[in-house]
């Protein structure tokens, strides 16, 4: 049996760009110089050694409304005395490639265990991409800022709903389907996999009943995400308008995508429960194939809607993947950094997933996650230890263990994060 293997790729929205100035304060304000294209993400434990070095100058951090964050870095004994943390958040974009900056806050640090703390509360009305700079005597730190982490508890409530958004006409490959018995199949297994929250209730909704929205949608046409309409998340239908339920996970189920062996996306770390872009988990009945399409087994789209709903709360892949590497740039992510989950060395190795299929050019959203499916068996997964888990990058049609307690855990603590 040819074994159906998911890719994944994630593309970074944070955009390289210089700092510019705003901001009068009495105190000196040391503003990024450059604003990296690395950023810490909430709770995230993977090595990050690249964001890491930037924590002096231009790293961004993802930060949320109500969120209380503990920024911290392994202290250099080499260097006494302690920088000061100043914040500024991303405004506009400007000329040149620049964009403004706001100085938001300056802390000082707490020494606990050889690191230094800087805790702040996040009083944003949206979530905001804030970045760093650390100064010491009115200068740019040049110490060593190893091992950072941005450590985040949020307010929120521990239940999510889901909203599974029926988009066109789509017809399941299994002839005794439909989207009424795939919904209490999806329900059933979010409740058996996410364990460690609340999976409240799963609505089916149809996005031909959109109250604005539904002209746009008919339901006798099978909808092609990225060419029925130029948008592959079908962003526009996030954020269901229900009285009542508000800020539930919106899964967008479409026809197929428009994209060879895409299964199904996300944003990583998105945390968009309301609406706009980055704010749908997209998955296909069909997946497009070199010669036509095919149907998937409603068992891998439920898979692949766990697996991306795990990027969605800022999961990453057990071991990475080639592709992950190309948009991360940070080859120390080799490994989710959580201890509960082995990696696969050999998998690095193999070159199975260093294949990586480009979305269309103008597909520009922060940190996506693809799913491929493939018939390419040079590599047999099955001798990698986390070939069960479900943030493995490349999965089998013959069943999943699930979560390991960590990656439960960061997903409760990333839900209460997200505003919902
Ligand atoms: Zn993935």
């Amino acid at each position: 049996m040819t074994k159906k293997v998911f890719y994944m790729l994630w593309i970074p929205f944070l955009l390289a760009v210089s700092g510019c100035f705003e901001g009068t304060e009495s105190e000196p304000i040391l503003l990024p110089e450059r604003i990296s294209a690395f950023a810490l993400y909430p709770n995230d434990v993977a090595a990050n050694d690249s964001a890491s070095s930037y924590v002096a100058n231009g790293l961004q951090l993802l930060v949320h409304p109500e969120v209380t964050y503990s920024l911290s870095f392994d202290k250099d004994p080499a260097i006494a005395e302690n920088p000061t943390l100043q914040l500024f958040r991303l405004g506009s974009k400007v000329d040149g490639g620049k964009v403004m900056t706001k100085h938001v806050r300056t802390l000082r640090p707490h020494e606990e265990n050889g690191r230094l703390v800087y805790k702040f509360l996040c009083e944003e009305n949206d979530r905001n991409v804030w970045v760093t700079t650390l100064s010491l005597n009115g200068e740019y730190y040049r110490g060593t800022t190893r091992h950072a982490r941005l450590e985040a508890s949020g307010p929120y409530s521990d239940t999510l709903s889901i909203n599974l958004i029926v988009t066109g006409r789509v017809d399941f490959y299994e002839s005794d389907m439909d989207e009424k018995l795939f919904a209490k199949m999806l329900l059933k297994n979010f409740r058996k996999y996410y364990t460690s929250i609340v999976i409240d209730t799963l609505y089916v909704r149809y996005a031909h009943e959109h109250p604005t929205l539904g002209g746009k949608y008919p339901a006798d046409v099978p909808w092609i995400a990225g060419r029925s309409s130029g948008d592959y998340f079908v962003s526009e239908l996030g954020g269901w308008p229900e009285a009542g339920l508000k800020n539930a996970l919106d899964i967008v189920l479409v026809h197929r995508i428009e994209m060879e062996w895409v299964l199904g996306y996300s944003l990583m770390y998105s945390g968009n429960l309301y609406g706009g872009p980055g704010s749908t988990v997209v998955i296909g009945a069909y997946n497009k194939t070199p010669s036509g399409e095919s149907g998937l087994p409603s068992a891998s789209m439920i898979s692949t809607a766990i697996h991306e709903t795990g990027h969605f709360f800022g999961l990453r892949h057990t071991t990475a993947t080639q592709a992950d590497f190309e948009v991360d740039s940070d080859f120390s992510n080799y490994e989710d950094g959580f201890t509960d989950t082995p990696y696969c060395a050999d998998l690095l190795k193999s070159g199975l997933l260093k294949r990586n299929i480009g979305p269309a050019s103008d597909f520009v959203l922060p940190l996506a996650h693809i799913t491929y499916a493939t018939s390419d068996n040079e590599f047999n997964v099955d001798q990698c230890p986390d070939s069960r888990n479900m943030m493995f990058p490349a999965v089998n049609d013959e069943g999943m263990d699930g979560f390991t307690a960590q990656q439960l855990a960061h997903v409760r603590k990333n839900l209460m994060v997200f505003p919902h």
